[in-house]
């Protein structure tokens, strides 16, 4: 694939937007389009967390955009657990978070400066219109609409869990992690929660689906659940408000159950599958944007290191390498996720038994590991 090639990448998320400018850095002469439905600064959701580790993955493929996305980080070490009116601390975890906004704008910029054409507030319906692209890369999120016309070639599984959750934010800054349970007369309400840049943080709240109808919240107004959960963690707010920035969505459409995705395959002739159109990690383990930006490197990188190979092989290789990634990394979230979806099995715990159950939870850092990251 040495010649100059046309791509569309459908979706200007993280992974749509990374890919473009890593295919346009490796080869000016190609022609990549990113189609995204929004508007450049639409801010649908808070900040996205990556682990130090994700971050090297990043500087061997764009050292500039990485150098921008550190400079905007809000970086931590500790992970706080409130259970029963105690606090629990854990150092040396080592994570840092930014504004999604922030780093759309970052790969934004980047891509357009090296030359990648980006069609904001274009929906795109049909493949048709792309007849002449030499690669189509599906990267149109949780709810790509490319995999569900195509469902019958990439046999998609979705696996809803049951918890709901709502991804809101707060000018509470906090400066740790956070994981806080409160236990109400309808069952246990958990927020996780991170400050992502000088004065915002993410905070989401999650509760078994049943608990969140017997607290009534189903019959809410958006407004009024929103006010509910303020009530609720008033102790962690400091006086804050709980904001929501979904206000598109009407009603209780912003408490949603994670849906898990993956797909028997992610291609179809020249459509390949990336990001959150071909799997999802779970929330809890914050991994879905890393997963989706490695997604980008990975295609990147099998085209560079085989120029002269057939389109199938190289995306062959890409799906091959990527799957089993995304395999691991779903299967720790699998974990992470019925941990949360079962607290009251833990809720007799004392707080030092119940954080080291939650922070083994999805047996990526061990017994062993633990007193490594934080010898206290
Ligand atoms: C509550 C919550 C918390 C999260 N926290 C974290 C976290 O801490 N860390 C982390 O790494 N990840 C986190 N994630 C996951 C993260 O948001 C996604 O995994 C990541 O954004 C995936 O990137 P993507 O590019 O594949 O998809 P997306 O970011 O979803 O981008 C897809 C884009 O495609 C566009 N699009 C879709 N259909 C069309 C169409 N037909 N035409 C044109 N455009 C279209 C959409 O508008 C969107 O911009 C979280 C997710 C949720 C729900």
């Amino acid at each position: 694939m040495a010649q100059a090639m046309k791509i569309v990448c459908v979706g200007g998320g993280p992974a749509g937007l990374y890919f473009a400018l890593l295919m346009k850095k490796q080869n000016p002469a190609h022609d990549i389009t990113v189609y995204e439905r929004n508007r450049a600064d639409d801010t649908f959701g808070w900040g996205v967390v990556f682990s130090d580790r994700t971050l090297e993955n990043f500087a061997d493929a764009d050292p500039e955009s990485k150098a921008e996305i550190i400079a905007s980080f809000a970086h931590w070490e500790d992970i706080d657990v409130y259970f029963k009116d105690r606090m629990i601390r854990s150092g040396g975890h080592g994570f840092s978070g930014i504004r999604r906004q922030r780093l759309l704008e970052i790969l934004q910029n980047r891509a357009a400066e090296l030359g990648v054409a980006l069609a904001f507030e274009t929906e795109v319906d049909t493949l048709e219109r792309f007849a002449d692209a030499d690669l189509i890369v599906a990267c149109d999120g949780l709810n790509s609409k490319i995999r569900s016309d195509h469902a019958h070639a990439f046999r998609p599984q979705i696996d809803v869990r049951t918890n709901k959750f709502v991804w809101l934010g707060t000018r509470q800054r906090l400066d740790a992690f956070t994981f806080v349970f409160k236990q109400t007369e309808w069952g246990w309400f958990q927020a996780h929660a991170y400050r992502f840049d000088e004065d915002t943080s993410t905070f989401i709240i999650e509760t078994r689906q049943d608990t969140w109808e017997k607290a009534g919240i189903d019959k809410m107004s958006q407004q009024d659940g929103v006010a509910f959960c303020e009530r609720l963690f008033a102790d962690h707010l400091g006086g804050n408000p709980l904001m929501s920035n979904a206000r598109h969505l009407r009603g209780n459409a912003i408490w949603i159950n994670f849906p898990r995705v993956s797909n028997e395959t992610w291609i179809k002739d020249n459509v390949v599958l990336m990001g959150d159109a071909a799997h999802t990690a779970h929330f809890s383990i914050g991994s879905g944007t890393k997963l989706a930006m490695e997604d980008a490197i990975s295609l990147a990188r099998h085209f560079a290191h085989e120029p002269d190979a057939p389109m199938r092989e190289v995306l062959l290789a890409y799906e091959a390498e990527r799957k089993l990634e995304g395999i691991k990394i779903q299967s720790a979230a699998r974990n992470s996720t019925e941990w949360f979806e079962n607290v009251g099995r833990y809720a007799n715990f004392e707080p030092e038994q119940f954080a080291y159950s939650l922070l083994t939870r999805s047996q990526r850092v061990s017994h062993g590991n633990l007193p490594l990251r934080d010898r206290g």
